[in-house]
C-alpha cells in the first residue's frame, strides 16, 4: 500500500497528471475544473415519459462532453468512465431515482472485438458498485448491426429492430445506461426488451444527447 502510493507520487512527479480533454496540468483528476465548467447540462433532462418508461439525458453532446465521450470510446481512455458514472450518480441522487438493477447497451461479440470494450458496461459497472445494485448480465444483442452514424431515423429503427433480448429473470425498477442519445432508436429498443420482463419502472439515462 505504502509502496504503491510512493510509486504513484513518483509517477505524478515525473508525469504530472493532465486534463484528458484540454491537456492542461491538473491536481489528480481526469478533467480539469475549466473543462468541467464548460459542460452544458440539460435544463429539462426528461426526454419522454410514457407509463412505466422514463427517458432522460443529462448533458448536451457537444464541446467538452463530445470530447470526453470520443476520447473514452475511440482513444480507449477507460478511466473517463468514472467521470461519466459520477455524472449519472449525481443525477440519480438529485432526481431521487430508485432502482433495483442496472443494465447497459450490450454489444455482439464481433462489435466487442472491434471496439475492445463496451463503454456503457464500464459506466454501468461503476454505478452498480456505488449503489450496490446488481448488473443485468443477461441482456444481449443478438445480431451485429450497421453503424448508426449516417443512417436516417427510420433506417436506425429498422437496423435495431428486435436486436436486444434478455436471458435472465428481472424484477423491480430497472436503470439502463447509455452514453449518447441521438434519435432514441437504441433507447426505445432496449427499453422495449426490458419492459416485457418486469412490472417495475424502466429508467433510461443517457449521459448526453445529440441535438439534430
Ligand atoms: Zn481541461
Amino acid at each position: 500500500m505504502i509502496l504503491s502510493s510512493i510509486k504513484q507520487t513518483l509517477i505524478d512527479f515525473i508525469f504530472p497528471p493532465h486534463c484528458l480533454v484540454c491537456g492542461k496540468e491538473t491536481e489528480s483528476e481526469n478533467i480539469c475544473e475549466d473543462c468541467k465548467r464548460k459542460i452544458k447540462f440539460m435544463e429539462y433532462p426528461l426526454i419522454e415519459h410514457d407509463g412505466r418508461k422514463f427517458f432522460y439525458s443529462i448533458t448536451y453532446y457537444e464541446g467538452v462532453m463530445e470530447k470526453i465521450i470520443k476520447k473514452m470510446k475511440f482513444y480507449r481512455l477507460k478511466s473517463l468512465s468514472k467521470d461519466l458514472s459520477n455524472m449519472i450518480s449525481n443525477f440519480i441522487y438529485k432526481e431521487n431515482i430508485s432502482f433495483d438493477a442496472i443494465g447497459y447497451v450490450p454489444m455482439t461479440r464481433k462489435e466487442l472485438l472491434e471496439r475492445k470494450f463496451n463503454q456503457t458496461y464500464l459506466i454501468a459497472k461503476e454505478i452498480s458498485k456505488m449503489y450496490n445494485k446488481p448488473l443485468i448480465k443477461g441482456l444481449k444483442k443478438i445480431k451485429t448491426t450497421r453503424k448508426q452514424v449516417g443512417l436516417s431515423k427510420k433506417e436506425r429503427e429498422e437496423n435495431l429492430k428486435n436486436v436486444f433480448t434478455i436471458e435472465e429473470k428481472i424484477k423491480g425498477n430497472i436503470l439502463l445506461i447509455d452514453d449518447v442519445y441521438t434519435t432514441g432508436s437504441t433507447a426505445r429498443e432496449l427499453v422495449k426488451s426490458v419492459y416485457r420482463k418486469t412490472e417495475g419502472n424502466i429508467i433510461f439515462i443517457a449521459v448526453s444527447r445529440k441535438m439534430n
